[in-house]
């Protein structure tokens, strides 16, 4: 599909025109020209106003169908932005015959924006109109997001002005499911590259430490994921997090999280090793409670196996558990993903987080069985259905984002019952303050005076982490010069 507009619209213009254009389009190359291409039949053409009075006008030429639709410029080059998305997206959903509930809201944290426009003094009957009118948003989407701010809240006045997370990543599964979008490997074939892995991870730890101390920062809350941290024996994780427990003054942190994704790698020990070494929330994750489904997407262990690894957790004092399921994986339907979800509210966990597929995965499973399509539809459904139950059941969201590549544009949310939320969950997704990170795949993100962000990138692969390693901690080193 060729994107035909100005230099300077494309300058100003490109990225939001292709955020919208994806939402509805995710598999089409889009070209982004000035001039039409003779022979290119489907097109999207934008002409911007230049001032008080004049158009902006979007058409569009999709397959069959063809339109154009029109506002009246304003000349600031913001609401400008607006209405050539406001035009294109009304284009699109003619077009599909079906809009998005998120309308023209295209970032992946909606709730931030709630919050700014808060602090800006607007009341939430404003914040609503403004998602309705300006971002085409439906009202449910406004009052979510408006919902989980409220939540969240307290626990974002819960960071200190030197506060700081931290991240540590084990990027290593027993098995790798077909949905899969993380960086992580299967142990079949990488267990040997662990024990040199968790060496490196506790110098980099002791590295990291040593710098949050000279720049006096204070860690408030750790996150250890991956992967599925609980891969690893028991004897390497006490290792690991005595490493941990040594090097960080753990004086003002809160919330220690460790992943215990896969219920097939949870043991009595281990879950002992994280008492121990100070974990206090674990998540344990089936996705769905559909042994078919789980099969399907090769996560190697049953709905059984996830009953027993769950109450096994809960006779350890951790503080809260939290059971992550994903609306939309193959061969699930919306009557199975309500069975798994009553099961999973009947067990009464503190959290519970409901991911919706994303096209990525979803793209993946289509070329395995064409009849996904259909399944793919009721992704919405599902994360509707999961918002009332949960509500219902005195579940509160207390986090939210968007991903690029979700089926529908849908949300990922986070819900709590009573003060339980995971406050590294909303320090990262509220970039409330800076998350330093260690292991493979993870990313230092410092949050810098004015909400500026630096990032500092590790490298993906367990192998690439370990033969590069000297790179990571001159990486590490940019730390030391900036404001913290
Ligand atoms: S358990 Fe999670 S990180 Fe591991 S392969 Fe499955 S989806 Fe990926």
């Amino acid at each position: 599909m060729q994107v035909i507009l100005s230099a300077q619209d494309q300058k100003d213009l490109h990225y939001e025109v292709e955020c919208i254009l994806r939402m509805f389009l995710p598999q089409v190359r889009l070209r982004f020209c000035q001039e039409p291409e003779a022979g290119e039949r489907e097109t999207v053409r934008i002409t911007t106003g230049g001032g008080e009075g004049l158009e902006n006008t979007v058409s569009l030429t999709l397959g069959d169908f063809s339109g154009t639709e029109g506002e009246p410029a304003s000349g600031n080059r913001k609401d400008t932005e607006a209405a050539v998305c406001r035009c294109l997206y009304r284009l699109l959903a003619r077009a599909a015959g079906k809009g998005i509930s998120w309308g023209v809201l295209t970032g992946i944290r909606p709730v931030k924006l709630v919050r700014e426009l808060r602090e800006q003094g607007l009341s939430g009957e404003e914040i609503t109109s403004r998602f309705t009118d300006r971002y085409l948003a439906a009202p449910e989407k406004a009052a979510l997001c408006l919902r989980t701010d409220t939540v969240q809240q307290p626990a974002i006045a819960r960071s200190l002005a030197k506060g700081y997370s931290l991240y540590i990543s084990i990027p290593f599964c027993p098995s790798r499911c077909s949905y899969c979008s993380f960086v992580s490997h299967s142990i079949e074939k990488t267990k040997k590259l662990i024990p040199e892995y968790l060496e490196k991870l506790e110098e980099e730890l002791r590295y990291t430490a040593a710098i949050a101390q000279e720049k006096g920062l204070l860690l408030q809350t750790i996150y250890m994921g991956g992967g599925t941290p609980t891969v690893l024996e028991p004897e390497q994780l006490r290792r690991l997090l005595k490493t941990v427990n040594r090097c960080f003054d753990r004086s003002h942190c809160a919330e220690f999280t460790v992943e215990a994704g896969r219920p097939d790698t949870i043991t009595g020990e281990k879950l002992e090793a994280l008492i121990q070494g100070g974990v206090n929330r674990i998540s344990v994750n089936p996705q769905t409670l559909n042994d078919r489904v789980l099969e399907a997407v090769g996560r190697r262990h049953t709905a059984e196996d996830f009953f027993r690894a769950y109450q096994l957790a809960k006779t350890f004092p951790f503080t809260a558990v939290n059971i992550d399921l994903i609306a939309g994986l193959t061969g699930d339907t919306l009557d199975s993903f309500r069975h798994t979800l009553e099961q999973v509210i009947a067990l009464a966990p503190e959290n519970i987080t409901v991911h919706a597929l994303t096209m990525k995965r979803a793209a993946d499973m289509i070329g395995e069985k064409v009849q996904r399509l259909g399944e793919i539809s009721q992704v919405g459904a599902m994360v509707d259905h999961s918002q009332a139950a949960l509500a219902q059941a005195g579940y509160q969201p207390y986090y939210l984002y968007r991903q690029k590549s979700t089926v529908d544009s849908l949300e990922n949310v986070g819900f709590c019952k009573g003060d339980t939320p995971c406050l590294y969950n909303i320090y990262i997704m509220d970039e409330t303050h800076t998350i330093l990170s260690a292991g493979g795949g993870g990313v230092t993100k410092v949050v810098l005076p004015g909400n500026r962000i630096e990032r500092l990138f590790n490298y993906k692969y367990p192998y690439e982490y370990i033969s590069r390693f000297p790179t990571i901690l001159e990486r590490k080193d940019a730390l030391k010069n900036f404001p913290l």
